[in-house]
């Protein structure tokens, strides 16, 4: 079965409500490819969930960018996958690369994440990267790995899951990899899901890529065959680029 186009917009802490609400009016009025050539998530932080969920056109959906790791209780700031399940927020991003090194999340910890995550119902767009320092060194594919075998580790089910490669010096910094430096990480991710996971799960699960990715340059990436779409920071925050994205992938 081929693997559905996926584009994941990931607001980050940015926007107020006007803010918000625009950006919401806007790509509910963009005429976009058909839903079933492209799969549409956007994330916006927290506070503007249930707004978002509630205004947003059907055949878009929204994530949430985090969630805590099990159950909810006395967990001061947190909040829990079940309350998003409450809300009708169907997708969670886990492990992106400001958490894991602005808030010292670590391998095991999202892999927990992203187990409780799956296990309440929720999608989860499951984020690893390597940094520059990794990569110049030569050891990225042994970072990568090691991220996804911490989520593989907790996960027998991976229907509900896209893998979003997103190379740390790539995000918010304007230094998009090659394609050919991102489809060589892919094919090796999804090599590593074929020989740690199994064939089914390295044929059917989405990989898709993160950093620095804007109309401009989302076209060379998408041809590569182990693409299989984008989570888009900076310039999700601009309709016009989110839209170019959809219409040129
Ligand atoms: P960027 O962010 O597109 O602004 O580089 C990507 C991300 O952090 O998901």
């Amino acid at each position: 079965m081929a693997r559905k186009f996926f584009i994941g917009g990931n607001w980050k802490c940015n926007g107020t409500l006007e803010e918000v609400k625009k950006i919401v009016s806007m790509l509910n009025e963009a005429e976009i490819p058909s839903e079933n050539v492209v799969e549409v998530v956007v994330s916006p932080p927290f506070v503007f969930l249930p707004l978002v969920e509630s205004s947003l056109r059907p055949d878009f959906q929204v994530a949430a960018q985090n969630c805590w790791v099990r159950k909810g209780g006395a967990f001061t700031g947190e909040i829990s996958a079940e309350m998003l399940v409450n809300l009708g927020i169907p997708c969670v991003i886990l492990g992106h690369s400001e958490r894991r090194s602005l808030l010292n999340e670590s391998n095991e910890f999202v892999g927990d994440k992203v187990a409780h995550a799956l296990s309440v119902g929720l999608k989860v767009i499951a984020c690893i990267g390597e940094t520059l320092q990794q990569r110049e060194s030569g050891s990225t594919m042994a970072v990568v790995a090691a991220q996804t075998k911490a989520i593989a580790d907790k996960v027998s089910n991976w229907a509900n899951v896209v893998l979003a490669y997103e190379p740390v010096w790539a995000i918010g910094t304007g230094k998009v990899a090659t394609p050919g430096q991102a489809q060589e990480v892919h094919l090796e991710l999804r090599k590593w899901l074929h020989d740690s996971v199994g064939a089914e799960v390295a044929a059917t699960t989405r990989i898709i890529y993160g950093g620095s990715v804007n109309g401009a340059n989302c076209r060379e990436l998408a041809a590569q065959p182990d693409i299989d779409g984008f989570l888009v920071g900076g310039a999700s925050l601009k309709v016009a680029c989110l839209l170019s994205l959809m219409k040129r992938h």
